[in-house]
């Protein structure tokens, strides 16, 4: 019999979202699984299943059950000669890169964190940067999913093909998704180059810098004109770092938190605080070669509150043109380094931001130096509108303030994953407040 606990606290990982389940589980096999449900279904709960809990919105809370998947973290089966990856949906992607390794395999894009679940990343439409690559969930080939009532649904695209184009991102809404079956590449090693330039420059030579890097990104320091370009491409070059304790931590964490607490006294820094730390840590060449996983994955030192909507790649010049405008023309609109601008392929599937068009994500940002939240709902706001305007969609693991009929508007799919949800989930149970505002 499945053990519940009573008075357990979630919270996020950047401690900007928390809530207090009336029963929390972790289970330990499907039937345990099963049994939650049968519980809920007994007591008329809601129930929200959490991953790595890594989501900067309340996407993952509830006042009902939890089930935590941090025991459901096995590799269930490697298929060498497929190069694919059969895994528990609770598995951290930092344990299953040491297992990949093993077997001379790799994903071929991840997000920039791997203390994330299978489940977690494909439930939130998680990505990274390449416009060849799509987000992480187009490379699901195949997963089990268990249903309200308890039974499992297997889904690919020859078995229940349509509630597999709903389910590879599935917001946690349509079940319990208890295996992911990835398809990998053979192991590789990248090449990370980082270099300074401009925002004219890099909006001008988008295509060519698409072209010319695999995996192309870029970070722009708001209240200036200077960028830093990341190429990330595959190299035969053996592994070594420009990692240095003195400028990554004492400077660019330690100072910089610093310098971030004492401008939310003085707002007017921030400005200086970006176009300084450009100067410090950002107007040099630095080369890093390592496996892919080592160089798609960075630590993320800071908690922080984030926004990330996908917009057709073509408006990127637009929309970041405008975003700067918009800071010049409100002096007190502070905005923190970096917006980060990446690039991803068009997809099928039915809530991918990236349905049907290749998009540019631009993330923006503000930390919260020493747990202090800085005021950012002027910058907030003035970004959603210019999102909106260009025909984005947030992305779902982040926070927004978009509603069904916002979300009707963006996805040509919204109708059919509606119905596919309300068939597999009649009732409701594993709808939360955010899903709420999503779906009513
Ligand atoms: C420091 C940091 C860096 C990040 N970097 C990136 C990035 O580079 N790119 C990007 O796109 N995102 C990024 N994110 C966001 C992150 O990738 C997503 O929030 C991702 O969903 C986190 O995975 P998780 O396992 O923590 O999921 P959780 O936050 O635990 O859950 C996410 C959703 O999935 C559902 N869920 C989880 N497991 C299951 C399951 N087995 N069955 C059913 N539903 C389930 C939950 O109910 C919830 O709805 C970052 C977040 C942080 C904090």
């Amino acid at each position: 019999m499945v053990h519940g606990y009573k008075g357990v606290k979630f919270q996020n990982w950047a401690r900007t979202y928390g809530c207090c389940p009336e029963m929390y589980f972790q289970p330990t096999s499907v039937e345990e699984i099963r049994e939650v449900l049968a519980l809920a279904r007994q007591q008329n709960k809601r129930v929200k299943v959490v991953g790595g809990g890594h989501s900067p919105s309340d996407i993952a809370c509830t006042d009902g059950f939890m089930i935590h998947m941090g025991m459901m973290n096995r590799v269930l089966k490697v298929d060498t000669e497929k190069k694919q990856v059969t895994v528990e949906a609770g598995i951290l992607l930092a344990d299953l890169h040491p297992q990949l390794d093993k077997h001379g395999l790799a994903l071929s894009t991840l997000g920039a964190v791997s203390d994330v679940t299978a489940g977690g990343v494909i439930g939130s439409g998680t990505h990274n940067t390449g416009i060849k690559h799509g987000i992480l969930a187009t490379q699901v080939v195949a997963l089990t999913l268990m249903m309200a009532d308890g039974t499992i649904l297997e889904c690919s695209e020859s078995s229940n093909a349509e509630v597999f184009q709903a389910a590879r991102v599935h917001l946690g809404c349509l079940g319990v998704i208890l295996t992911v079956t990835l398809q990998c590449v053979p192991q590789f090693h990248l090449q990370e180059t980082t270099f300074p330039s401009t925002l004219n420059e890099v909006l001008d030579n988008l295509d060519s810098h698409l072209k010319k890097s695999e995996y192309f990104r870029f970070l722009w320091f708001p209240h200036s004109e200077n960028v830093s370009v990341i190429y990330q491409d595959h190299t035969t070059k053996p592994p070594s770092s420009s990692a240095n304790w003195f400028w990554d931590y004492a400077i660019g964490f330690y100072l910089l938190e610093f310098l971030l607490w004492i401008s939310t006294f003085l707002p007017g820094l921030v400005g200086w605080i970006n176009r300084f730390f450009f100067w410090l840590l950002f107007n040099g060449k630095k080369e890093n070669c390592n496996l892919s996983h080592k160089i798609f994955t960075y630590e993320c030192r800071f908690k922080q509150h984030v926004q990330d909507w996908a917009i057709p790649r073509e408006k990127t010049k637009e929309a970041l043109l405008e975003l700067k405008a918009m800071l010049e023309a409100n002096p007190k609109v502070v905005a923190h380094y970096p917006v980060e601008v990446r690039f991803t392929r068009g997809d099928d599937i039915l809530l991918s931001p990236c349905f049907q068009r290749d998009s540019c994500y631009m993330n923006i940002i503000m930390y919260r130096p020493y747990g202090k939240d800085v005021p950012r709902l002027d910058y907030w706001l003035a970004y959603e509108t210019i999102m909106k305007k260009v025909g984005g969609r947030p992305h779902w693991a982040k926070a927004h303030n978009c509603t069904r009929k916002d979300f009707e508007k963006m996805y040509p799919a919204f109708q059919r994953f509606c119905a596919i949800r309300e068939k597999l989930d009649p009732t409701g149970m594993f709808l939360n407040a955010y899903l709420e505002k999503v779906f009513y």
